[in-house]
């Protein structure tokens, strides 16, 4: 299956990735976690990214068309993936269609996991991210056993560099400009589905898990 997750900024995608990671090993490719991973090795990429990123602003199509071209080509997702953050404008969404046309294959579904942006910031600030296995937490609504502290693995916990509030607004606001426009494009394609993502995670994955047809 080839899915994509959707939602603005801190509805829970990468939160029910990772279940449907545990459950399913479907492969995730998150072009947040990819950008973040070249900032990290220090890559011109990187270091390019970076400038958008901490601004809350949406990294140039063709630096991101690019990213996932490579991502999608590797032997892993042959059979299933699933994209979670990419595609965010029309113009990626058109190059994504192509990209997996040219591999013979189409998006099956695009799940939106819907949060109004009252509660967005909250979640946002309140994120703490593994340094050594990625795992997600939350300060108040999935708070590790020690703080700071991941229960999987034991790493140290951090927030992210754009996880700040000022910034949080900026990717708001580059989400409804930008990204909520493509609900119509697969809305056309008669590909889109929505949950609410207002519950809380286990009723969120139930829901997800329905509309996959993986319950
Ligand atoms: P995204 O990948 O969409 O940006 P995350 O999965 O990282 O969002 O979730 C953002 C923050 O909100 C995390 O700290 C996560 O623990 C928390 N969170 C995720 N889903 C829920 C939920 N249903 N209720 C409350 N908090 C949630
Ligand atoms: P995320 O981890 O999905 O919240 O993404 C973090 C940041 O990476 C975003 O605020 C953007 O600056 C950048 N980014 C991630 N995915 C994309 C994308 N598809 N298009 C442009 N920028 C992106």
């Amino acid at each position: 299956m080839y899915i994509l997750l959707m939602g603005p900024p801190g509805a829970g995608k990468g939160t029910q990735a990772e279940r449907l990671i545990r459950d399913f090993q479907l492969p995730h490719i998150s072009t947040g976690d990819m950008f973040r991973a070249a900032v990290k090795a220090g890559t011109a990429m990187g270091k390019e990214a970076k400038k958008y990123m901490d601004a809350g602003g949406l990294v140039p199509d063709e630096v991101t068309i690019g990213v996932v071209r490579e991502g999608l080509a590797k032997p892993e997702c042959s059979k299933d993936f699933m994209l979670d953050g990419f595609p965010r404008t029309l113009e990626q969404a058109i190059a994504l269609d192509k990209i997996m046309a040219d591999m013979g294959k189409k998006l099956d579904v695009v799940l939106n996991i819907s949060v109004p942006d009252s509660e967005l910031v909250g979640r946002v600030i309140g994120r703490r991210i593994c340094k050594e296995c990625g795992a997600t937490y939350h300060t108040r609504f999935n708070a590790p056993k020690t703080e700071g502290k991941c229960d999987k693995c034991g790493g140290v916990l951090y927030q992210r560099d754009d996880d700040k509030e000022a910034t949080v607004k900026n990717r708001l606001e580059a989400y409804h400009a930008q990204t909520e426009p493509l609900f119509d494009y697969y809305k056309k394609a008669g590909i889109y589905k929505e949950v609410d993502g207002l519950q809380d995670m286990d009723k969120v994955y139930g829901d997800v898990k329905n509309a996959l047809g993986k319950a």
